[in-house]
């Protein structure tokens, strides 16, 4: 211990107009009017008595009206002869900020005070270090990220910030305490894993001293220390005996009625002889300016946008913002998005790319490219890929990324031609390659158009609001009509299914859409397949015959000989030929040449000879049916609606038919327009289906 002053020196502010009148953090819930004033004074009399045997304490009169005003610590940050006034953020105690900065001037300090919508809670949030030249500051439920980089600047320091995420620690000094010897007091689950980090790669950890839940909520790190002694509500033994290793004593000094209020005794206390410390390399925060445009607040897309930034440990601040005047109007919103280094930065703009968010050109560097240097594994920095259409900046150029789809990553090829970039799936990288690292020069198109831009005949599924039964109907028209204008303009409409509609007694009105040309391709599994030819060769699937509702005796084998019957031929396109299977869905498949793919899995009986138990190769075989599809039905499978789910760009309707409203809301939400989840028996699904598609062809 250098740099510290001999005797210390504290403001305190008696608590004669102490009391909870309000409730701004979690502490105060249900404790407005609960505190007893008289007891309070004489805690803080207790407490005072015991630092002033130990320390210099000034005393700042109390204010009637400002109930909050004992808690000085929030009144700024206190190095050397500057303070660097606190910016409350709850009105309640903005009002306690002329006090404070009333005092400080009389007592010939230099007020820096930070820009007023910077909020920033003084030694509630900022903690300097006692052995190393630097700032813990705490974020995230009060003072700001930004405001790291001010008194960074502004005090010529270091400031590590550190991301508070339970809000019963809603200020850095309800959790953590640097000790005068170096050491470290703190509660780690009190902070994200990026801030535990830091301060296990910055405090020796001989230097580290983690306290439990006990300890943290008895607001232990909550301390005040004045040499050898630490002032404190409560202390287990446990720590008592930890802090004797750093040579400290504990006094406990009851201070509950504060605690009500969410503060104790170092709140209660702000250290005003801070010495200077030496000039250390402010560390700046790394910063993006970020453009959102579109139906951004209809739609949740900004406050997605502000959440996602919070909960990855950023901030933001808004450059310019225009909302839309009417509904239909779009809007537009500038950010200059900030986080304490690139690895905290990279994910959040990442994600901010996936809503749609664009990097502004003031801020835009090229697309970062590194190679492959294994066959199959990607750098580990590897951008991955969206649903969305995405262009990079490559060669000062933007080129648009083909072959689209999720969790890939962005190959770069240059040829004569210039730069071209695809989407290639890990396992298909090859040494050498060139892949997009980082989140620099992407462009992402989130949305499909809003409501008022499409044409008014064009098919809309308005939003992802998952239909009742009685909007089941509407639901099947709407599907109906665009199948059938799919199918006239000769597009491509891509099936992927489960057992359950054999079950429910689909099938026949699914061999009727096949027969029609409403179906280009089916990918399914081995069950669907296996069930519909038990159907077809013995009319009941799972051993229950489909026209009378009865379990058949033997049946429960019937999808084994199914099975068997078509090994026996060598495939079902060879039973068919050989006239063993003459009815049902695989038949119609292939009388109608509408390719299948029957992706296998562990739990497949068989399997049929068509499944590929080779998974890498149905993926393959599913993308490649998938290729150029329109609309993608999703009946009651969620394992391979999943898998189609990531294969297809956004753009394609998927209407996606389950009983669970869980499921067919969790397929259809991918952030794009054109999906549609239906809640409903599948096998009732197809039959409306074919009847409203026959109505139509009728008239
Ligand atoms: P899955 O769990 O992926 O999906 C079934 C879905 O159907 C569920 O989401 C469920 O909510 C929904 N559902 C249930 N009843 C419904 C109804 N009446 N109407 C609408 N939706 C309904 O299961 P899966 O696709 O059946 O099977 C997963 C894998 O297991 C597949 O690969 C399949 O081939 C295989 N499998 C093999 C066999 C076999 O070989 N005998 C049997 C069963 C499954």
């Amino acid at each position: 211990m250098t740099s510290v002053a001999a005797r210390p020196e504290f403001l305190m502010c008696p608590a004669d107009f102490f009391e909870i009148r309000y409730e701004i953090n979690a502490w105060m819930e249900g404790n407005t009017g609960r505190s007893r004033r008289e007891r309070a004074r004489q805690q803080w009399r207790a407490l005072h008595d015991e630092l002033a045997r130990r320390a210099t304490v000034q005393t700042l009169p109390p204010v009637a009206g400002l109930p909050d005003l004992v808690f000085t610590a929030n009144a700024g940050l206190v190095v050397g002869n500057r303070v660097v006034l606190g910016r409350f953020r709850f009105p309640e105690r903005k009002i306690e900020e002329p006090f404070f900065r009333k005092w400080f001037e009389e007592h010939g300090y230099e007020v820096l005070a930070p820009p007023p919508d910077v909020y920033f809670e003084g030694e509630g949030d900022a903690l300097p270090d006692r052995a190393a030249p630097r700032i813990w500051l705490g974020y995230g439920f009060r003072s700001v990220l930004d405001v790291a980089e001010w008194i960074a600047r502004a005090l010529q320091i270091e400031v590590i910030p550190l991301r508070l995420v339970d809000q019963r620690f809603y200020h850095l000094d309800t959790c953590l305490l640097p000790l005068d010897d170096g050491a470290l007091m703190y509660h780690p689950p009190a902070f994200d894993e990026r801030s535990r980090r830091l301060i296990e790669a910055l405090v020796p950890v001989d230097k580290r001293i983690a306290i439990g839940e006990k300890d943290a909520f008895d607001f232990s790190c909550n301390a005040v220390q004045a040499g050898d002694t630490l002032l404190m509500h409560r202390c287990s033994p446990k720590l008592e005996a930890l802090l004797a290793g750093h040579g400290l004593s504990v006094v406990q000094t009851p201070l509950d009625q504060f605690i009500m209020a969410g503060g104790a005794a170092r709140c209660l206390c702000l250290r005003l002889n801070e010495a200077p410390r030496p000039r250390a390399a402010a560390r700046e925060l790394v910063r993006r300016v970020v453009v959102l445009a579109g139906h951004l607040f209809d739609t949740g897309i900004f406050v997605r946008a502000m959440d996602l930034i919070a909960a990855g440990g950023g901030s933001f601040e808004t450059i310019e913002m225009r909302p839309g005047q009417r509904r239909e109007d779009r809007s537009f919103v500038k950010l200059a998005v900030s986080a304490p280094d690139p690895e905290t930065l990279q994910p959040i703009l990442a994600q901010l790319l996936q809503l749609g968010a664009r990097i502004d050109e003031t801020t835009e560097r090229p697309a970062r490219l590194a190679p492959v240097d294994i066959d199959g594994v990607a750098p580990d920095d590897f951008y991955c890929t969206t649903i969305h259409h995405t262009e990079v900046l490559v060669d000062g150029r933007w080129i648009p990324v083909a072959r689209q789809r999720m969790d890939g990553v962005i190959a770069v090829e240059r040829g004569g031609d210039g730069p071209r970039a695809a989407v290639r799936l890990i396992r298909d990288l090859r040494r050498g390659q060139q892949v997009v690292v980082g989140v620099d020069g992407l462009r992402v198109t989130a949305r499909g158009k809003p409501a008022g831009e499409r044409p008014a005949e064009e098919f809309a599924f308005m939003s992802s609001a998952v239909s009742s039964e009685r909007r089941v109907e509407l639901a099947v028209d709407e599907v109906a009509w665009e199948m059938t204008r799919i199918r006239r303009r000769g597009g491509k409409i891509v099936l992927v299914a489960g057992p359950v509609v054999v079950h429910t007694g689909g099938i026949p009105a699914l061999c009727a859409l096949v027969r029609r040309g409403f179906v280009q391709a089916l990918l399914s599994g081995n069950a669907l397949a296996t069930h519909a030819i038990e159907l077809a060769l013995y009319g009941t699937s799972l051993g229950v015959d489909q026209s009378s509702g009865l379990t058949v005796h033997g049946g429960h084998r019937h999808h084994l000989r199914a099975i068997n019957a078509i090994r026996r031929c060598g495939s079902i396109a060879r039973a068919v030929e050989q006239g063993a299977l003459k009815q049902g869905l695989m038949y119609e498949l292939v009388k109608n040449n509408v390719p299948f793919c029957l992706a296998g899995s562990i739990r497949d009986d068989g399997p049929l000879p068509e499944t590929m138990m080779d998974l890498v190769a149905a993926q393959n075989e599913y993308e490649r049916l998938l290729a150029g599809a329109e609309m993608i039905l999703m009946l009651s499978s969620m394992l391979h609606s999943i898998g189609v789910g990531n294969m297809t760009p956004a753009g394609v309707r998927l209407v996606c038919v389950d009983i669970n409203p869980a499921v067919a809301t969790k397929l259809a939400d991918r952030g794009s327009l054109e999906s549609r989840p239906i809640v409903t028996d599948v096998g009732l699904f197809l039959t409306m289906l074919l009847e409203k598609i026959e109505k139509i062809d009728a008239e």
